[in-house]
């Protein structure tokens, strides 16, 4: 198969949305991530997407939606601390687990009676889903385990010959993936995956806001979890992260001079020093622009070779606890801690 590359024009767009009507394969921009899309109520292009991913039958994917009215004709029951969040942060990178409708397969939502439903804001997603008329199921647009694709480069490099097409909208905003709430009860927000919507923004909506223990350590692949994707390895490049809790950046260095390894890299701050022995890059120096360069710099690590980096630590406060989550998942949970 050859993978066509559009554009985000209204051509583009309409090809794109033809493609998804005929059951195929489109990987398109959101403010998070790219995603992988197909129409949510058809199984056969729902399980296209399992394969070309390589992704386990488990791990239930979000649907993506344009309006309040769409949103109608996929769940049962919308209690009303997700009216009043959809009417807040909709558009935007909230997805929200809810009971679901049998329009939507068993198949598209990992085998549970609940699917996650968002409403992005990036405008060729939104336009794509409006013009297919389709609720559009996307996980992120890469190879099951490695780094979400923020650009259509990225998308290419994993899925080229996969699938049918990928729309290119740039390198994505918010760089990864959406928070995933679900309601406990009435009063309840559980956070299953931190994104750029943080704890401190829900906790105005509920009584209880909290953040699924999934996030901070991992979980065996056995393990019966309220968010299936969290028991996975995720996110990682070929080279082997390690993230170094250190008190600051003198004692980071130090203990990177300390251990002379070939092809090592540093992931710094942009506020930290250079350093001379060691080939480094940066991600920012707070948690919206890490979040927006960590899959890049991922990648970009991956072509230079890298065989081994030490990355200075993220903190684990608001927004800052999505890049925390990712890379831990990365590192596979294993820190130095100096
Ligand atoms: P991705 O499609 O790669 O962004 O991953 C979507 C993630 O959202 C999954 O791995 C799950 O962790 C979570 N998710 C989606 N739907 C549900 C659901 N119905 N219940 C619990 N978690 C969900
Ligand atoms: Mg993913």
């Amino acid at each position: 198969m050859k993978t066509k590359k559009l554009q985000t024009t209204t051509e583009d767009i309409q090809a794109a949305a033809e493609l998804l009507r005929c059951g195929e394969l489109v990987a398109f921009p959101t403010e998070t991530v790219y995603g992988l899309g197909a129409d949510a109520r058809r199984e056969d292009s729902v399980r296209a997407i399992f394969a070309a991913k390589g992704r386990p039958a488990d791990n239930p994917l979000i649907v993506h939606i344009c309006s309040m009215d769409m949103l109608d004709g996929i769940v049962s029951y919308v209690p009303p601390i997700a009216h009043s969040l959809a009417k807040d942060f909709w558009p935007g990178p909230l997805t929200m687990v809810l009971p679901k409708k049998d329009t939507i397969p068993s198949v598209t939502s990992g085998g549970l009676d609940t699917v996650g439903i968002r409403m992005p804001s990036h405008p060729a997603a939104l336009e794509l889903i409006r013009v297919s008329g389709c609720p559009i199921a996307a996980p992120s647009a890469n190879r099951s385990g490695s780094p979400s694709p923020t650009t259509a480069k990225h998308v290419m490099d994993d899925m080229d010959g996969r699938i049918s097409a990928v729309i290119d909208g740039g390198l994505c905003e918010v760089g990864v993936e959406s928070t995933v709430i679900c309601f406990d009860d009435e009063e309840t927000i559980h956070i299953l995956r931190p994104g750029l919507v943080s704890a401190e923004d829900l906790e105005p909506y509920a009584a209880h806001v909290y953040v699924d223990e999934a996030v901070f350590r991992q979980i065996e692949a056995d393990a019966k979890v309220a968010s299936p994707g969290m028991k996975y390895r995720h996110y990682a490049p070929h080279a082997k992260i390690i993230p170094v809790d250190a008190p600051d950046f003198m004692a980071f260095e130090a203990f990177v001079a300390s251990q002379n390894a070939e092809d090592t890299w540093c992931l710094l701050f942009d506020s930290d020093p250079t350093m001379s022995e060691v080939p480094c890059t940066r991600y920012g120096d707070n948690g919206k622009e890490q979040a927006h360069l960590l899959f890049l710099r991922f990648r970009e690590l991956d072509e230079q070779g890298a065989k081994l980096v030490y990355v200075r630590m993220p903190k684990k406060d608001g927004a800052d606890l999505s890049v925390y989550n990712r890379l831990m998942r990365a590192a596979g949970f294993e820190v130095i801690k100096l």
